[in-house]
């Protein structure tokens, strides 16, 4: 097998597990033969984690279930009154911090 990205042959050397949806979003299907080890750390530090931050508020509220992580809690800041909002994994208790 060709690694999809930069079609250097794939093999144990250097193979590894890929999530075919990202970990983040409940992506649960894997396969070692689509990128190369290098190719799937550069996938994992630019566009994975990119992923993953735009998804996490859609991920946590949904309380999606990952191979190992929980979603970050939201944090965020009512503008008008600079008060503090933190929101745990499912939505489940929301409370202000300071
Ligand atoms: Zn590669």
């Amino acid at each position: 097998m060709k690694c999809y990205r930069c079609e250097d042959i794939i093999d144990d050397k250097n193979s590894s597990e890929e999530h075919i949806i990202i970990n983040a979003c409940g992506g649960r299907l894997k396969s070692k033969n689509l990128l190369c080890k290098k190719c799937n750390s550069i996938f994992g530090d630019k566009f994975d984690c990119e992923l993953a931050r735009t998804t996490n508020v859609i991920t946590n509220l949904l309380m999606v279930k990952r191979h190992h992580g929980v979603p970050q809690p939201i944090r965020t800041t009512r503008t008008s009154t600079g008060e503090k909002y933190y929101l745990d994994y499912g939505g489940v208790s929301c409370s202000s911090e300071n």
